[in-house]
């Protein structure tokens, strides 16, 4: 019934045009009505997707920095967007080689101000700011499915995109009608619409990632079927820096279901702690505990630090998951130690998920101590630009703040004040990561590392057996292990757990 006015609506923005290009507004236009309609693409206020199977790469988990990224299969996908309430989460299985994850990540709002949601079992769920959220999933955050929906873009160049001339172009061997336009949140986006459906086929923006920074990002639109009242693309191909990042299929796509609504309550659980992280801003919980006298375990959630105390200064080693757990830990320390300043914050090793607050740490003034293993990675996430929006480092940077630089290293790194000292071994050989770091306090004979050995958990495995093996090899004299992940343990648990008891 409906088509032949869609044929029309289309034919009537070509005679506008008379002999002239269309403008990427009219192409625009005309994807609207060949979605089903402005208006029926104006009463979209929340997207359900659902079912999606796919893939995701660059998640800053090799073993050898430099080594080809596994592509990860992601399942069980389900991405909701609530376009009216500026809220959107992601909700996922992610098979990394073997590792897997339920990992589901929501932004949503209390009293109009943004909150951040994590629920990866067994962990804790938490609260957080928006920028203590971690992503594996199509996205690096959930805040893109915000910006980066084909309801949006759409909306917004049929209303107020561009007047210039559209262009061809061809795109991945086909060619495609090709505008770009500015949206009223401030972005150029880039447009490629399809000559013969007028659908559109893809759409270019400039991403800024966690780590990666500023990235030129295309995304690809297939598998348009109807969804309520409107024709939905139910495949998304993304390329970011020219590189494969994310692809999912997803089963179906549900407009305004009410059952969204439940996706975006705070969890009683977390309530308090979701007003914590509106008050202060920045937020990701961390907890200081005492270990040794000038040593400190800070306990977040999933991905913990240590802290050395010296007489002038204080050095952190892992600048672990954020910038929100970076700006957080400084706060911490700060009220703690407030004549202090984080003067080094160390790396264990380039996954990106015990590096992700490296750029946070050298935001606060922090030099960051990497292995010369490490360093290239390292060295590109803190140059990476971030523009589109500037985190804190490069808010900083722009401000003309003192911020933290990278230090290499090789082999071993001491640092020592009075009669704190402070040791770095750079190890090589282990199956989980190569190098790996290995942080050492001499005095109370404190070991820290992250993802070899959980401390408190008793768990063995290779990893474990190297780093026991390892800790003989440099002659450290451990009594206390403290872990990136899991706990604060006595070394026997160690030497018990690698021996297979
Ligand atoms: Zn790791
Ligand atoms: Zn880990």
């Amino acid at each position: 019934m409906r088509r032949p006015v869609f044929a029309l609506t289309v034919a009537a923005a070509w005679l506008t045009a008379c002999s002239s290009a269309p403008t990427t507004r009219e192409l625009a236009q005309d994807a609207a009505a060949a979605m089903g309609g402005l208006e029926a693409l104006q009463a979209v206020e929340t997207l359900t997707m659902s079912g999606g199977t796919g893939t995701r790469t660059r998640l800053g988990q090799t073993v050898h920095v430099g080594d080809e990224e596994n592509t990860a299969e992601l399942t069980d996908v389900v991405e909701i967007v609530d376009l009216a309430g500026g809220r959107a989460s992601m909700h996922y299985m992610i098979d990394n080689a073997g590792f897997m994850q339920d990992r589901h990540e929501i932004l949503t709002t209390r009293g109009g101000s943004p909150v951040g949601i994590e629920i990866i079992p067994p962990r804790p769920t938490i609260a957080t700011s928006p920028s203590g959220l971690f992503s594996w999933g199509t996205q690096n955050h959930p805040e893109f499915l915000l910006r980066r929906n084909v309801v949006s873009i759409v909306l917004e160049t049929a209303q107020s995109g561009s007047e210039g001339p559209a262009e061809e172009r061809e795109m991945v061997g086909r060619m495609y009608q090709y505008g770009t336009t500015q949206t009223s949140w401030g972005e150029e986006i880039e447009l490629y619409f399809d000559p013969e459906t007028q659908l559109l086929a893809a759409y270019g923006a400039l991403d800024t990632e966690s780590m990666l920074g500023d990235q030129e990002a295309l995304y690809m639109l297939s598998d348009y079927r109807a969804a309520g009242d409107v024709m939905l693309p139910h495949a998304v191909t993304i390329t970011k820096g020219g590189r494969p990042y994310s692809s999912v299929e997803f089963a179906s796509i549900a407009v305004n279901d009410p059952a969204a609504q439940a996706e975006f309550e705070i969890p009683e659980t977390v309530s308090a702690q979701a007003d914590e992280a509106i008050a202060a801003g920045e937020y990701s919980p961390i907890t200081l505990i005492d270990v040794a006298p000038g040593v400190y375990f800070a306990q977040a959630y999933s991905h913990n630090s240590l802290v050395v105390e010296f007489p002038t200064f204080l050095a952190v080693v892992e600048a672990a998951y954020t910038e929100a757990q970076s700006t957080t830990l400084g706060r911490v320390l700060g009220e703690r130690f407030p004549d202090k300043p984080i003067r080094y914050a160390a790396v264990t090793h380039h996954h990106y998920d015990h590096s992700g607050g490296v750029r946070g740490m050298a935001a606060l003034g922090a030099d960051i101590l990497v292995a010369d293993g490490h360093a290239p990675e390292m060295q590109m996430v803190l140059d990476a630009p971030h523009t589109n929006p500037p985190d804190s480092l490069a808010r900083a940077r722009t401000a003309g703040a003192d911020v933290g630089s990278i230090e290499t290293y090789a082999g071993m790194h001491v640092i020592s004040e009075g009669d704190q000292r402070l040791e770095l071994h750079a190890v090589s050989g282990s199956p989980h990561v190569d190098p790996v770091v290995l942080a050492y306090v001499p005095g109370p004979g404190v070991l820290f590392q992250s993802d070899l050995f959980f401390p408190g958990t008793g768990g063995g495995g290779p990893a474990a057996e190297h780093l026991l093996q390892s800790v003989r090899d440099l002659g450290l004299n451990v009594r206390t292990n403290v872990g990136g992940h899991g706990d604060v343990a006595p070394f026997a648990e160690l030497e018990k757990a690698a021996a297979g008891d």
